[in-house]
C-alpha cells in the first residue's frame, strides 16, 4: 500500500527466512512484509492465564508454566516412528507430555529448560497428560507468540505452519519503525479517533493483555476496525474519485424538458404511476438534463413497474431528437419489451425496431441502415447485438434491463466507441446495500420501493414430494378459474441433458395423465428462438395453460393471468433466483401461489433458503439473507464477479464499516483535493490493489 521501506521489504530479508521458505511464502501470496502484516489472524485464543498443574482437570484446555523434569525419546516398533516423552513440573505438581513423531523436540525440550505448555488435558491409567501440546520456551519475557498470551491463529497457507507465521509476523513487526506513513487523511483519523497504523497492526496480531478475546474474534477491537476501515476507505476513495471525475464529463447532447414533452409523456401512460415510480422518473429525468452522462441504477422488486419508468426516460430522449437503445438479456424479454413499447408508442411519431439473433439478415441490414440514418428512434435488442453491430445517428440513452453487472462493462464498451450516452441500468435482483456499495459505488441509485396497487401478495408454500397430488389439485382449481400456471425445472450445467429430459417427460406426463383438459407446453433454453417466441406468445395469449419451463422465464416475463408458480427441486435454486421466479405470479388482481416442491434429502442450507423465502415477500430482505447465506462471491451466481479483493475486511461481517468508509470517502472527495500520496494511490495503484479490471 504505502511504499514505506520497512513494509515493502521482501520477506526473504527477515530473520529465519531463506530462499526456500521465501519461495513457499511467495506461492501463497506473501512476498513483502506488508503482505504478511495485512493477513490478519482468522481467530484468537486466550492462552494468557497459566494454571497450576495440580488444578488441571481432564477435558480442559489449559496453559501451564514449569520446567522440563525429564525427557526421553522412545523408538517404536513402527520403523522410523518415534515418540518423545517429557515431564513438566511446577511448584504444585507434574504432568506428562507426549509428542508423536517429533524427534527433533529432544534437542529443544531438554531437562531444566523453562517452558509453557498449552493443550487439551487428557486422562489415562497413568494420570493426566498433554498429547501434542503447543510449547514455548520461556525467556526473560514470558509473553511469546504462541502461549502465555492471546494467541493469533492464521489460515494455513501451503507449507507455512501457523507457528512459523506467528514467529515471522512477530519479527516483521519488530523491524518496523516506530511510526508508519498513513494514506488515511489526517482529519479522518482525528475525526474517527482511529489508532495509528503501526499500533493497529501490532495489536491486531498480538493483542495487548487486556484485549477481549470475544471482541477480537468478532473483529471488533479498535485495532481491527482501524485495519478494516483503512482498506474499505481506500477502496471507496477510488470509487468516489472516479465518480467525481465522471461528473465533470460533458455529454454531446443534453436533453431538455418542456410542457410539450410532459404532455407527450402523459399520453402514453396506460395507468397512474405509483409514488415510487414518479420519484424514480423525476430522478432519472433530472439526471438526463445535466451535462454529465447519467450512470444510474434503477432498483425495484419484480413487478414494481420499471419498464414504464424506462420508457418515459426514452420518450424524453426521443423528444429531444436522440436515439435510444433498449437491451434485454434474452430474446423472449427483448420481444416482450418490443411488443409493449411498440404498442405504447403506436400513436407517436417514433419508430421502434427489434434486433435479435433471429432477425433475418435482410431485415437486419435495413434496420441497421435506419438506425445509422436516425429514422429508427428506439431499438430493442439483446445485449450482444446492440453492443457490437450498431452505428447510431445520435445515441442519447441506453437502457440495460436485468443484467446490471453486465451493464457496467457495457458502458465502458460504449465509451470505447467514443459514445457518452446516458445509461440506465435496471435490476429486479435487489442488491444488498453492501454489495451496492462495492460494485456500484460509482452509480447513482434510484429505488422503486412500492408495487402497483391491487396486487395480492403471493402465498408461498414449501412442500415435500409426498404432497404432489394436493398441489396438482391446487393447480387444477386455478386453471378451472381461468388462470394459468408455470412449472419450473432447474437446469444444472453439468447434467443439462438429464434435466432437460426430466422437464420434457414432466411436460408429457402432465399433459397425458394429469391435466388432460388443458394445454401444456414446454419451454427451454435449447429451443430455437422463434419456437420459444411462439410458445411464449401462446402462453401470454392464454392459449397455453401450463408452461413447463427450465429457468428461461426467470427474469422479466410478464403474464398477469398466471397465478401458480410451481418450482420442482426448489432445493437446487438460490434464494434470489426463487424470489425472481415467484415474482412471475401475483401480477394480476388474483390471489396467487408459489409452491416450492423439494426432494429429500435436502441440505441445511436449502432448508434455510426455502424457509427464508416462505417468511417474506420483500426482495430487499431476501437479498440480504441470500448474501449472508451464500457469501458475496456467490451472490451473483456464476456471473463474473466484480468484487474487490479484500485482505482484512469482510463484506458481510463488516458492512457498517463499509458504510462509514463510503461516507467518509465521499466527504473527502467532495471537500476538494486528495493529499498527493492518496491521489497517486488512486490513480496508479487502486485497480491493482483491489484486483479490479480496468473498465472505462
Ligand atoms: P418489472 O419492474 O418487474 O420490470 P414491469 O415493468 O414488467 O415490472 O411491470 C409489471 C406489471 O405491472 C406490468 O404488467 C405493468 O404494466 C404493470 N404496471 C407497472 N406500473 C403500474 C402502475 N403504476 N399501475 C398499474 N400497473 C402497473
Ligand atoms: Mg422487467
Amino acid at each position: 500500500m504505502t511504499s514505506d521501506p520497512s513494509l515493502s521489504t521482501s520477506l526473504q530479508f527477515l530473520k529465519g527466512v531463506g530462499p526456500r521458505k521465501a519461495a513457499d511464502l511467495a506461492r501463497v501470496g506473501l512476498v513483502t512484509v506488508e503482505d504478511l502484516l495485512y493477513r490478519l489472524p482468522f481467530r484468537y485464543e486466550d492462552r494468557s492465564r497459566m494454571q497450576s498443574i495440580v488444578s488441571l482437570r481432564p477435558g480442559a484446555r489449559a496453559a501451564v508454566m514449569g520446567e522440563i523434569k525429564s525427557a526421553q525419546l522412545a523408538t517404536t516398533r513402527r520403523r522410523g516412528f518415534k515418540i518423545f516423552h517429557a515431564v513438566v513440573g511446577d511448584a504444585s505438581g507434574a504432568i506428562r507430555c507426549t509428542w508423536m513423531n517429533q524427534a527433533f523436540l529432544a534437542d529443544i525440550l531438554r531437562p531444566h529448560v523453562a517452558v509453557v505448555m498449552f493443550g487439551d488435558v487428557k486422562f489415562d491409567s497413568r494420570g493426566l497428560h498433554f498429547l501434542n501440546p503447543e510449547y514455548e520456551l520461556v525467556t526473560d519475557d514470558v509473553s511469546g507468540v504462541r502461549t502465555g498470551r492471546v494467541v493469533p491463529f492464521y489460515e494455513k497457507t501451503g507449507s507455512v505452519t501457523p507457528n512459523m507465521q506467528r514467529t515471522l509476523t512477530r519479527s516483521a513487526i519488530d523491524q518496523l519503525g516506530p511510526e508508519l506513513p498513513d494514506l488515511l487523511p489526517a482529519d479522518v483519523v482525528t475525526r474517527l479517533q482511529l489508532m495509528p497504523r503501526r499500533t493497529a497492526i501490532e495489536a491486531s496480531h498480538f493483542p495487548p493483555s487486556d484485549a477481549s478475546v470475544e471482541a477480537l474474534n468478532a473483529f471488533r477491537t479498535t485495532a481491527q476496525r482501524r485495519m478494516i476501515f483503512e482498506e474499505f476507505f481506500l477502496f471507496q476513495i477510488g470509487h468516489a474519485w472516479r465518480r467525481h471525475a465522471g461528473s465533470v464529463e460533458v455529454k454531446p447532447f443534453v436533453p431538455t424538458v418542456d410542457d410539450r414533452i410532459r404532455a407527450a409523456a402523459a399520453k402514453i401512460l396506460p395507468f397512474r404511476l405509483t409514488p415510487g415510480q414518479r420519484d424514480a422518473v423525476k430522478e432519472i429525468v433530472d439526471d438526463m438534463r445535466c451535462p454529465a452522462p447519467m450512470h444510474r441504477l434503477l432498483q425495484g422488486d419484480v413487478g414494481a413497474g420499471k419498464t414504464i419508468v424506462a420508457l418515459l426516460a426514452a420518450l424524453v430522449a426521443m423528444e429531444n431528437g436522440l436515439q435510444v437503445a433498449f437491451m434485454a438479456p434474452t430474446e423472449i424479454l427483448a420481444g416482450q419489451h418490443y411488443g409493449n413499447i411498440a404498442r405504447s408508442l403506436s400513436q407517436s411519431r417514433f419508430r421502434v425496431g427489434l434486433l435479435t439473433g433471429s432477425t433475418p439478415g435482410q431485415r437486419k441490414q435495413t434496420l441497421l441502415a435506419d438506425i445509422e440514418r436516425g429514422t429508427t428512434n428506439l431499438i430493442v435488442g439483446t445485449h450482444a447485438l446492440v453492443q457490437d453491430t450498431i452505428r447510431f445517428h445520435k445515441l442519447g440513452l441506453v437502457v440495460i434491463d436485468e443484467q446490471h453487472r453486465f451493464g457496467v462493462a457495457q458502458r465502458a464498451a460504449l465509451q470505447a466507441k467514443g459514445l457518452r450516452p446516458d445509461v440506465l441500468l435496471m435490476t429486479a435482483t435487489p442488491i444488498p446495500r453492501t454489495l451496492a456499495l462495492t460494485d456500484y459505488s460509482e452509480l447513482d441509485v434510484s429505488k422503486i420501493p412500492d408495487l402497483p396497487p391491487g396486487r395480492t401478495p403471493v402465498q408461498t408454500m414449501v412442500q415435500p414430494e409426498s404432497r404432489r397430488q394436493d398441489i396438482y389439485q391446487l393447480v387444477r382449481d386455478e386453471l378451472d378459474r381461468g388462470r394459468q400456471a408455470y412449472v419450473i425445472y432447474p437446469l444444472v450445467e453439468e447434467s443439462e441433458k438429464v434435466d432437460l429430459k426430466s422437464a420434457t417427460e414432466m411436460a408429457d406426463h402432465l399433459q397425458a395423465d394429469v391435466f388432460q383438459a388443458y394445454r401444456v407446453a414446454l419451454l427451454h433454453g435449447r429451443m430455437k428462438p422463434d419456437a420459444k417466441d411462439r410458445v411464449m406468445a401462446a402462453f401470454a395469449a392464454g392459449q397455453i395453460h401450463i408452461l413447463v419451463s427450465t429457468t428461461v422465464v426467470e427474469v422479466g416475463v410478464d403474464v398477469p393471468n398466471a397465478s401458480v408458480m410451481l418450482v420442482e427441486h426448489a432445493e437446487r435454486f438460490g434464494l434470489s433466483q426463487l424470489h425472481q421466479l415467484r415474482g412471475r405470479v401475483g401480477r394480476g388482481a388474483w390471489a396467487s401461489y408459489c409452491v416450492l416442491l423439494y426432494q429429500s434429502p435436502w441440505t441445511d442450507d436449502a432448508r434455510e433458503r426455502l424457509k427464508a423465502l416462505g417468511s417474506t415477500n420483500d426482495g430487499f430482505a431476501i437479498a440480504e439473507r441470500d448474501l449472508e447465506l451464500r457469501g458475496p462471491g456467490d451472490f451473483f451466481g456464476t456471473r463474473q464477479s466484480g468484487l474487490p479483493r479484500l485482505r482484512t475486511g469482510d463484506l458481510v461481517r463488516d458492512r457498517e464499516i463499509m458504510e462509514e468508509a463510503h461516507r467518509e470517502a465521499r466527504r473527502v472527495v467532495s471537500e476538494g483535493v486528495l493529499h498527493p500520496e492518496l491521489q497517486a494511490f488512486v490513480e496508479h495503484r487502486w485497480h491493482q490493489q483491489f484486483g479490479l479490471i480496468e473498465v472505462g
